[in-house]
C-alpha cells in the first residue's frame, strides 16, 4: 500500500470534472468532525497542494433529520468548538454552519461548491449523512470524492457483507496489518506545509457569495452548555427539546482524548473481567465520540498497541478468527480490540452492503421464520411504547435501563443486550419491538443512529447470531432473563443511581 490513503476508502460519487477556476478544495465534515486520524482531512489537503488552492471546511449542522435534539446539537457544537480552536493553528479555512431556521441549510452545500475546485466528503453508512452521501453529494457540479475514515478496514474491502463476527475477524486478522503499518503507525495530521490560505478578503468574498450564514461564536458557546444556557440557547431551534443535553457526557474532541486516556490509563488492564459488570462502568465509554467522529479508533488503536509495546512480529498467526491470541498481547486489550474493530466494524460492514440494514429483510431467513412463526404466542406482560419510553414496566432492572438510556444517553452494553430483549418480550409482536427499539435508541442514545445502533439492535432479533432451543415469544432467538443477569452481576449499585 504505502501511502497516506488507501484507494479503498476513496469512492469517485460523480464523473464530473475538477473545476481549475474554484477558489478553493471544499471538504464537507459530515461524520469524521475531527482535525486528527482524519482521512478526509488527508485527501482534501493533498488535492490542495496538488491543485495549488487553499482548502476550506465546512462542517454543517442540520435540523432536518428526524432525531435531531437538543441532545445531539449539544454534543455536535461542542465538537464544533473544539474544531474551530484546532483549525486556527492551520492554514485552513473553517466554516462551522448551525441551521437554525428551517431550510437555511438547504443547498449550502452546493453554493460552496459551485466556488470550489473539487469536493471532498465524509463516507457513513447510515441515517443523515448516508441520505447526503447518496443523494445529495453526487449532484454537485463539480468532481465529488467521498473518503471512508471510519474504522480500521475501509468498509468496501471485505467485498460484501458479513454475516457472523467469526467471518469478519477472519477476514480481519487476515488483511489488517498493511493498514495498522501505513494508516496506524502514521502522522496524526496530514503536512500542511505549502498549502495556501486564504486571505480575509477572499474569506469575505465566499461569504457573500455563498450567502453563509456565521454562526456567532458566542451563540455556539452558549449553546454548548449543558445546562439551561444551552437548552435557552437551543429553545428557538425547531428540533426535540425533550431530549436534554447530558451533563456528564460531553461532546468535542478534547472530552474524547481525556475519556480515553482515563479508560486506558485505569481500566483497561481490567476490562476482560470487568466489562459486562454494570455497576463497576468498566468499560471505555467512547462510543458517543466515536458516532460523532470526535476521536477515530485509530488514535485508540495507536494508543493501545505503544502502551502494549505491541509489534507486528508478536502476531500469532494459528489464532486467525479467534477473539483472543492473534494480536499476542494482554488479555483485556486483546478484549477490547476485538469489541473496538471486529463488532464495530462488523456494523459498518453490513450497513455499507445492505441497504436494507435498518429493515426486517435483513435479518437471516430463520430468525425470520422462527419469529413469525411465534408472533401469535400468548404474552402474561405486554407494554405500550409510551409505557417503555417512560420506564414503567414491573421490572426494576429494564427500567433502571431504561432511566440510564433518557438521562445519560447510554446504556452498559450487557443491559443493552438485556433492554432489547425484553422489548421483544414484551410488544405486540417481533416488527414492532424492532420498531420501537430503533425508535427509543435513536431518539435518546447519544451513540445511536450509527451502525452499531442496528448491530446490536439487530443482533437482539438474531442477526449475527446462531439459532438457540426453540421457546414460546422468542422462537430460536436467544433468550435473556433479568433475574439471571441479577444472579450473575451486583446491580446494587447500578439499580441505586437508575433505579
Ligand atoms: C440493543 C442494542 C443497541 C445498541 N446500540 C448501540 C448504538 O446505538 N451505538 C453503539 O455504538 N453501540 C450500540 N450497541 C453496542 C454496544 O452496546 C455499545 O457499543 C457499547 O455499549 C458502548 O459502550 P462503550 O463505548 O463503553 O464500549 P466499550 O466496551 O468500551 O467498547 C469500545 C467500543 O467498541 C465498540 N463496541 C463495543 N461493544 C460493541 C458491540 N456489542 N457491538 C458493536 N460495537 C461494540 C463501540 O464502538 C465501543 O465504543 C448496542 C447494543 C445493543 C444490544
Amino acid at each position: 500500500m504505502n501511502q497516506t490513503i488507501s484507494n479503498e476508502r476513496i469512492n469517485q460519487l460523480n464523473n464530473c470534472k475538477i473545476n481549475s477556476d474554484g477558489k478553493y478544495v471544499l471538504y464537507c465534515m459530515i461524520s469524521a468532525r475531527r482535525l486528527k486520524w482524519n482521512f478526509g482531512l488527508k485527501f482534501a489537503v493533498e488535492k490542495a497542494k496538488q491543485l495549488n488552492k487553499p482548502l476550506v471546511v465546512i462542517e454543517p449542522l442540520n435540523i432536518d433529520h428526524k432525531w435531531a435534539s437538543d441532545r445531539i446539537h449539544n454534543f455536535v457544537i461542542n465538537g464544533m468548538l473544539d474544531n474551530r480552536a484546532d483549525f486556527e493553528n492551520t492554514p485552513i479555512t473553517y466554516f462551522p454552519f448551525v441551521e437554525t431556521t428551517k431550510n437555511q441549510g438547504k443547498g449550502i452545500l452546493r453554493k460552496f461548491s459551485e466556488l470550489s475546485t473539487m469536493v471532498v466528503i465524509d463516507d457513513f453508512p447510515t441515517y443523515f449523512p448516508k441520505i447526503v452521501v447518496d443523494r445529495i453529494a453526487p449532484k454537485l457540479p463539480v468532481k465529488t470524492v467521498a473518503i471512508d475514515s471510519n474504522g480500521l478496514l475501509p468498509m468496501k474491502l471485505v467485498g460484501k457483507e458479513c454475516s457472523t463476527a467469526h467471518s469478519f475477524r477472519r477476514f480481519t486478522h487476515k488483511n489488517i496489518l498493511p493498514f495498522i503499518e501505513d494508516e496506524v503507525f502514521t502522522s496524526s495530521l496530514p503536512s500542511m506545509n505549502g498549502l495556501r490560505q486564504l486571505s480575509q478578503f477572499e474569506i469575505n468574498d465566499i461569504i457573500m457569495k455563498t450567502e453563509y450564514k456565521m454562526t456567532p461564536l458566542e451563540w455556539l458557546w452558549r449553546a454548548s452548555q449543558p445546562d439551561d444556557i444551552g437548552i435557552n440557547a437551543l429553545s428557538s431551534i425547531d428540533i426535540d427539546h425533550e431530549v436534554f443535553p447530558v451533563k456528564s457526557i460531553r461532546g468535542g474532541s478534547k472530552n474524547a482524548y481525556e475519556r480515553m486516556k482515563i479508560f486506558l490509563d485505569t481500566k483497561l488492564e481490567k476490562y476482560s473481567e470487568d466489562r459486562n459488570k454494570p455497576s463497576l462502568k468498566a468499560t471505555s465509554g467512547m462510543s458517543p465520540w466515536l458516532h460523532f467522529g470526535h476521536i477515530s479508533t485509530h488514535e485508540i488503536v495507536h494508543n493501545i498497541l505503544k502502551k502494549e509495546k505491541w509489534d507486528p512480529g508478536l502476531v500469532n498467526e494459528s489464532r486467525i478468527g479467534s477473539r483472543s491470541g492473534w494480536w499476542g498481547m494482554s488479555e483485556s486489550a486483546e478484549g477490547f480490540l476485538d469489541q473496538l474493530i471486529t463488532w464495530r466494524e462488523l456494523g459498518f460492514n453490513f450497513a455499507y452492503f445492505r441497504d436494507d440494514h435498518t429493515n426486517w429483510t435483513s435479518l437471516p431467513q430463520w430468525a425470520q421464520n422462527s419469529l413469525e412463526e411465534h408472533s401469535n404466542d400468548y404474552k402474561e406482560e405486554t407494554y405500550s411504547f409510551e409505557e417503555l419510553e417512560s420506564a414503567q414496566t414491573s421490572d426494576p432492572v429494564w427500567n433502571a435501563a431504561q432511566n440510564q438510556l433518557v438521562r445519560e444517553g447510554i446504556i452498559q452494553n450487557y443491559l443493552r443486550m438485556l433492554w432489547g430483549k425484553k422489548i421483544l418480550q414484551w410488544s405486540p409482536d417481533a416488527k414492532t419491538a424492532m420498531d420501537w427499539m430503533i425508535k427509543l435508541n435513536d431518539r435518546w442514545a447519544l451513540d445511536g443512529r450509527d451502525p452499531n445502533s442496528y448491530t446490536g439492535i439487530f443482533w437482539v432479533l438474531g442477526r449475527h447470531d446462531r439459532a438457540w432451543f426453540e421457546r414460546p415469544i422468542f422462537g430460536k432467538i436467544r433468550y435473556m432473563t433479568s433475574n439471571s443477569t441479577k444472579k450473575k452481576y451486583n446491580l446494587d449499585e447500578y439499580l441505586k443511581i437508575y433505579g
